[in-house]
C-alpha cells in the first residue's frame, strides 16, 4: 500500500494553493513541488518536515505538467535532493531558458480577431513569477512507465488536453489516481491553446484529446482522485461524467451562436465573457478555440479565413 500525503502549497495565482504529494514509500517520491517563491518553499519544507522527511530523503520528483504553479520549485528541489525530475518531453520543451510562451501562440491570437489593444493587455499582464526552467537531472517520460515502490507502484499515463505532455499517476492496486490539473473537483480545467510542435502553424486538438482522456478514465478502476488543486474526489465516475457534460453543453452553446452569426473566436469569447481582462482573455480565447477546432474537425462548423482572421459559422 502506498502512503500518500498531501502538502498544500500557496501560490500567487487566482487559482489558489496547489497540492504537492509525498509518496512515503521507498524510494520517496514527490509529485508537483509547487511554484518558485519564498512562501511556497517554506510551506514545502515545513510540510515535509512535519512528515519527518528532509529534501535529501527524496529520490524522485515527478511533474504532472509544466505550469509554473506545479513545477516552479522542481529545479531547486532537485538540487537539494540530488534527485531526478520526471517530466514528459512535451512539457520539458517549455522548461528551457528563453522559451517564448506567447511567441508561438501569437499567430493564433491574431487569427482569433483579438484587437491590438487587448493583445497588449494580455502581454502586459505578466506572470508574477519567472518562467520555470529545468536543468540538472531530468528523466523524460512519455507515459506507460511504471514507478516501483516498496509496497506498490504507480503507472504514468499520458493525459493531454490541459497541457500536451500532462501526465497522471495511477496506483492500479489501490485505485489512487493523481490527476494533476486533468481533473479537479471545483473547477473545469482550461483546454489551454497549444502549438503542434511537429507543425507550428497548427494547434493541437486539445479538446478532442481531453475528451478522449476522460473516456479512458471511465474505464479505469479509480477509488480516489488526488487532484492538483482543492479537495480529493471520491465520487470519481460522477466527476468524470460532469466534466464531459460541461464540455458537451458548451459545445452546444457555441454551435447555437454560430447558427445566426459568422463570428471570429474573439467575438464568440466576448459573448461568453464580456468583462474579462489580461491573462483571463488569453484563457478565454484558448477555451473558445478548443471548441471551434473540435466543431470544425467534426464538420459541424466551417471556418473561413478573411484578411488573416478566421470566421466560423454553423455548417
Ligand atoms: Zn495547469
Ligand atoms: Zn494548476
Amino acid at each position: 500500500m502506498l502512503n500518500i500525503y498531501k502538502i498544500k502549497i500557496p501560490t500567487p495565482y487566482q487559482s489558489g494553493p496547489v497540492n504537492s504529494y509525498l509518496i512515503k514509500n521507498e524510494p520517496y517520491t514527490l509529485v508537483d513541488p509547487g511554484p518558485d517563491y519564498p512562501m511556497a518553499r517554506e510551506a514545502l519544507l515545513e510540510g515535509l518536515a512535519a512528515l519527518g522527511v528532509a529534501p535529501a530523503d527524496l529520490a524522485r520528483i515527478v511533474l504532472t505538467h509544466s505550469h509554473s504553479d506545479h513545477c516552479g520549485l522542481a529545479r531547486w528541489l532537485s538540487d537539494k535532493a540530488c534527485a531526478p525530475v520526471y517530466v514528459h518531453r512535451l512539457e520539458r520543451r517549455k522548461l528551457v531558458p528563453g522559451y517564448d510562451y506567447y511567441g508561438e501562440r501569437l499567430p493564433f491570437l491574431r487569427q482569433s480577431g483579438l484587437p491590438g489593444e487587448v493583445l497588449e493587455e494580455i502581454l502586459e499582464d505578466s506572470d508574477p513569477l519567472e518562467m520555470p526552467v529545468l536543468n540538472g537531472r531530468v528523466e523524460e517520460v512519455q507515459g506507460g512507465e511504471v514507478l516501483g515502490f516498496e509496497g506498490g507502484s504507480l503507472r504514468l499515463l499520458h493525459m493531454p488536453g490541459h497541457a500536451p505532455g500532462h501526465i497522471c499517476l495511477h496506483d492500479c492496486e489501490q485505485g489512487n489516481f493523481f490527476s494533476g490539473d486533468f481533473l479537479l473537483k471545483e473547477i473545469t480545467p482550461n483546454p489551454v491553446m497549444e502549438v503542434d510542435p511537429t507543425d507550428t502553424s497548427r494547434r493541437l486538438p486539445v479538446l478532442t484529446q481531453y475528451l478522449e482522456g476522460l473516456r479512458l478514465l471511465k474505464t479505469l478502476d479509480l477509488r480516489l482522485i488526488w487532484p492538483g488543486h482543492g479537495q480529493n474526489i471520491e465520487n470519481t465516475m460522477e466527476a468524470i461524467a460532469r466534466a464531459i457534460r460541461h464540455h458537451e453543453r458548451r459545445l452546444e452553446a457555441v454551435l447555437r451562436i454560430l447558427e445566426e452569426n459568422c463570428w471570429n473566436a474573439y467575438q464568440v469569447m466576448r459573448y461568453f465573457y464580456p468583462k474579462i481582462k489580461g491573462f483571463q482573455v488569453f484563457l478565454g480565447i484558448s477555451e473558445i478555440l478548443a471548441y471551434l477546432d473540435y466543431l470544425v474537425a467534426g464538420g459541424q462548423v466551417t471556418r473561413e479565413d478573411r484578411n488573416g482572421i478566421s470566421y466560423y459559422r454553423r455548417t
